[in-house]
């Protein structure tokens, strides 16, 4: 099977790359959709305004995310259909994984079995994603992977219905923090109005999604904020396991840590480090504009995007920190302006 691949922003997705996965969601018949771990309102809004798409075709398809949905995002219409896994006799006969910048990221969904046999759809929008499907619609100029999705579903010429809306509202407006990342264009920003006069739940989005902290995450916070740290321009908190376990809070739960420290004002680069049972640390990585963390994320074997990217060290805190904390300083070391070449480096 040919790859294919189009890297250019939304409105300009190479029409062959649209057509091509266009004509993959055509052909099946009981397409699989993907989502990453530690599911956010992208991953998850992406996939099920595909679904509803998909359903409108008169296929049958199914939801798999390795953990479970998050309250923020779980009264998205279909959300509880997602089933944690498939068997590798599913009977599937497309795999589309939303999201993600590489197959790692399926949490173990992607069964080997599958490959070369089943076509496998990409639709993301990361930085770092490295073309690992059959067809890849990945724009990584996008702020969402909710944009590449609707023009999918525009270049299948079907209407948008309310419920889609509201399913890309939530990609679009968590991925962009509420439309404050350096990222929210006014191609972005029309995109929203757009979803808005299509019936979308803007205010229940931006009310359920990014303005409900739930009391257990918001005590977490109060946890990891004892610990919080600054060193010039660079912010850290830690979670160790012992806290996590006394406190209750399962490993695929980050208390969405990563978007909490964005906001330290002094820092231009901001990290968390939460410690799993698997004797992995968990790291999310932000940074204000001008500063890349993507290359941290992906010479760590993570990935993400400039400004949010993320990994799983194996080791401990402190060797966690060491790692990550020494190339964000070299990070940090760097004129803002050339930090982008850093990224051409790995
Ligand atoms: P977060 O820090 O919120 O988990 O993730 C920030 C961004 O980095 C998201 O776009 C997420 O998909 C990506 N990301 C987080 N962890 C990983 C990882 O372990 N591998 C890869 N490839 N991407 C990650
Ligand atoms: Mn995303």
């Amino acid at each position: 099977m040919t790859t294919i691949s189009a890297t250019r922003m939304t409105s300009d997705l190479s029409t062959e790359t649209l057509q091509h996965a266009a004509a993959l969601l055509k052909q099946c018949r009981r397409p699989l959709l993907i989502s990453h771990p530690r599911p956010d309102g992208d991953t998850i809004g992406s996939a099920l305004a595909l679904r509803l798409a998909l359903l409108q075709m008169g296929k049958s398809p199914s939801l798999a995310c390795v953990h479970p949905i998050p309250a923020s995002i779980a009264y998205l219409p279909g959300a509880e259909i997602y089933v944690t896994d498939v068997p590798e006799d599913a009977g599937i006969d497309l795999v589309i994984a939303v999201d993600m910048s590489d197959l790692s990221r399926t949490g173990g969904i992607y069964k080997d079995g599958w490959r070369g046999k089943l076509p496998l759809l990409v639709i993301d929008h990361h930085a770092t994603n490295d073309a690992f499907g059959d067809v890849n619609l990945v724009d990584p100029d996008a702020a969402a992977t909710a944009l590449p999705v609707a023009a999918l579903i525009d270049a299948l010429g079907i209407p948008l219905t309310g419920d889609m809306a509201t399913c890309l509202l939530a990609g679009v407006l968590t991925d962009t923090r509420g439309l404050r990342t350096s990222n929210t264009t006014p191609e972005v920003l029309r995109f929203v109005s757009q979803l808005v006069e299509a019936g979308g739940d803007y205010s229940g989005v931006m009310e359920k999604s990014l303005d409900s902290v739930p009391y257990q995450q918001m005590r977490g916070w109060g946890i990891a904020l004892e610990r919080l740290q600054l060193d010039g321009e660079l912010a850290w908190a830690t979670f160790p396991l012992a806290e996590k376990i006394a406190f209750g809070i399962e490993d695929h739960d980050d208390l969405d840590l990563g978007n909490l420290l964005s906001r330290v004002a002094e820092a231009k680069i901001m990290a968390t480090f939460l410690e799993m049972r698997d004797g992995t640390v968990k790291v999310s990585l932000r940074s204000r504009p001008g500063y890349n963390v993507a290359w941290i994320a992906k010479a760590l074997e993570g990935g993400g995007h400039h400004q949010a990217a993320g990994c799983s060290v194996t080791g401990d805190l402190s060797v966690a920190q060491e790692r990550v904390l020494t190339l964000a300083r070299e990070e940090l070391a760097r004129h803002p302006c050339e930090s982008s070449e850093a990224f051409a480096r790995v």
